[in-house]
């Protein structure tokens, strides 16, 4: 059989690029590596958090995270110089270089509302919460039910739109023309072995690479072996998408030795069993010291810098560091989603052995820092409060607090891998374009494996990302087909 598009990948990307083609009249196949029951990736298990203050508007500083300074690599002057051109105008290398153009910035932003407004369509509904990892700051916009509402209703609308789902499917290369043109996809299943499946149109769809280690390492580079996925969906991209779109000349983007890190507790089969407070604590490596500031920013700007971290220390391991007064703070019980209990001592001697570091060198990193602490001064979690350390190597920038070593608690904490940022450039219609800044005839990509973030995971766009380019792209294609 022939399809008008083969969507490849089964999370919130490639969903809403599979329904709206199949609304838009298109012979859609969908391939899933996962089984049924566990379709859906990381969009499955996210709570889907989006940067729209509204179902009408995206974030105030939506634009300028992206376009402002830290939303982009290293950017000639003369890129800069043509932007400010009609898009048609601009030369071929501005096209396909790895940052991030106004012009797709403002198609993610620009498009944003109208895909809320079709996602509700299919019986999801959003609410609105204050989000746990800012301290203050705009609500966040997510599905009621979070990215598992997403999925589930969109693979049902799927069904009964009667796009073809192959579960346990997993898609390996792309067939073309001797023009260029896709002419199909190559896939392998159990029962079928490797078989090849005709379509003119392909939206690769299926994440990054943070279910593959030898990815992880070739990119991320050293101790990258000492993440892990921080959902079982994860698991399942492996990074082929991005590997056969590359393969056949696609222009890479989006920062490929970055992956949106997460501190979590290691012990926990959870997933995202985030401790996500370090910036009030203090985190020991396995060598009984100190290695970051964690209190440099707030934490929305410093948890990847934070779990890269201790990803960074020998065996990738480290405990975050408190007294009972963490407590104290207004729901910091939300931002602890371990189900494992924290160790706890009320002594420096029983808790060096109870977390396994040496004791001496506990002993001298609390006393350190607890000296350097101010004396004076309230501690003020609500914003960068100033209560810095004086006279540290390692500082702490804020929320500066003497740990009472007679009340000393701690959690396990590990850099797990919510999401990789290499991928490839798109148009706002996420055509995906090659290196001399053309559109590959017939191909797309949408979600993680459009590369979109530099410096900096820009938190609660993912989702968004996805679903607007996997909307993008099935519009384009239906326009193509002239139905
Ligand atoms: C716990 C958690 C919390 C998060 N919180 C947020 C948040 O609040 N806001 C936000 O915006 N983002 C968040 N994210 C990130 C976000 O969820 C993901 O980046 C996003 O859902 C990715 O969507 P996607 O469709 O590109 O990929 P996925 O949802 O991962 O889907 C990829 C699909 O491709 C399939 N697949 C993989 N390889 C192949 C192959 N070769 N052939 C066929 N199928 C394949 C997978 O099985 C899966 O179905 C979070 C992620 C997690 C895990």
């Amino acid at each position: 059989m022939t399809y008008d598009v083969v969507v490849i990948g089964c999370g919130s990307a490639a969903l809403s690029a599979a329904v709206n083609a199949a609304e838009g009249g298109a012979r859609v196949a969908v391939l899933e590596r996962a089984p049924r029951e566990e379709r859906g990736g990381n969009s499955r298990y996210t709570e889907a958090w989006m940067r729209m203050k509204s179902e009408d508007e995206v974030s105030d500083d939506f634009i300028y995270m992206f376009l402002g300074d830290r939303g982009h690599g290293a950017v000639d002057p003369n890129v800069l110089k043509d932007v400010s051109n009609a898009y048609e105008n601009w030369a071929k290398n501005t096209k396909a270089w790895a940052f991030n153009d106004p012009e797709l910035v403002a198609a993610l932003a620009d498009n944003a509302p109208a895909t809320m407004h079709w996602l509700k369509t299919h019986g999801v509904q959003f609410t609105f919460h204050s989000p746990m990892l800012l301290q203050g700051g705009d609500l966040r916009m997510g599905p009621s039910g979070g990215g598992l509402a997403i999925v589930e209703s969109l693979a049902t609308s799927a069904e009964r739109l009667g796009v073809e789902m192959m579960y346990e499917t997993t898609g390996r290369s792309l067939l073309q023309t001797d023009a260029g043109d896709i002419r199909g996809v190559r896939a392998w299943s159990k029962a079928r072995g490797n078989f090849a499946i005709e379509t003119r149109n392909v939206v690769v769809a299926c994440g990054g690479y943070e279910g593959n280690i030898e990815m992880m390492i070739r990119y991320c580079g050293a101790n990258a072996h000492l993440t892990r996925p921080v959902s079982p969906g994860g698991v399942y991209n492996k990074g082929e998408g991005i590997e056969m779109m590359l393969a056949v000349g696609a222009a890479a983007a989006g920062q490929y030795d970055m992956f949106h890190g997460e501190p979590v507790d290691p012990r926990s089969p959870r997933h995202e069993a985030l401790i996500g407070a370090l910036n009030y604590g203090i985190l020991i490596n396995v060598g009984g010291k100190r290695f970051v500031d964690e209190g440099a920013n707030r934490y929305e700007y410093i948890y990847d810098e934070l779990s890269w971290s201790v990803m960074r220390q020998k065996l990738g391991r480290a405990h975050f560091v408190f007294d009972s007064r963490l407590f104290d703070i207004p729901n910091i019980r939300t931002r602890i989603k371990t189900d494992h209990e924290p160790i706890r001592a009320s002594s420096v001697a029983d808790f060096a052995v109870k977390i396994g570091v040496p004791e001496a060198a506990l002993s001298s990193t609390l006393a350190e820092y607890n000296a350097a602490c101010p004396s004076d001064g309230v501690r003020d979690t609500t914003k960068l409060d100033g209560l810095a350390t004086r006279g540290l190597t390692v500082p702490k920038s804020n929320w500066a607090q003497p740990i009472d070593v007679s009340d000393l608690w701690a959690y396990p904490v590990m850099c797990a891998n919510t999401l990789t940022c290499g991928g490839v450039k798109v148009t706002g219609d996420a055509e995906v374009l090659n290196r001399d800044g053309e559109p590959i005839p017939g191909l797309y990509a949408a979600g993680e494996t459009v590369g979109l973030y530099y410096n900096l995971y820009i938190g609660a766009t993912s989702v968004l990302r996805g679903l607007v380019f996997g909307r993008q792209a099935a519009r384009k294609i239906c326009a193509g087909l002239g139905r």
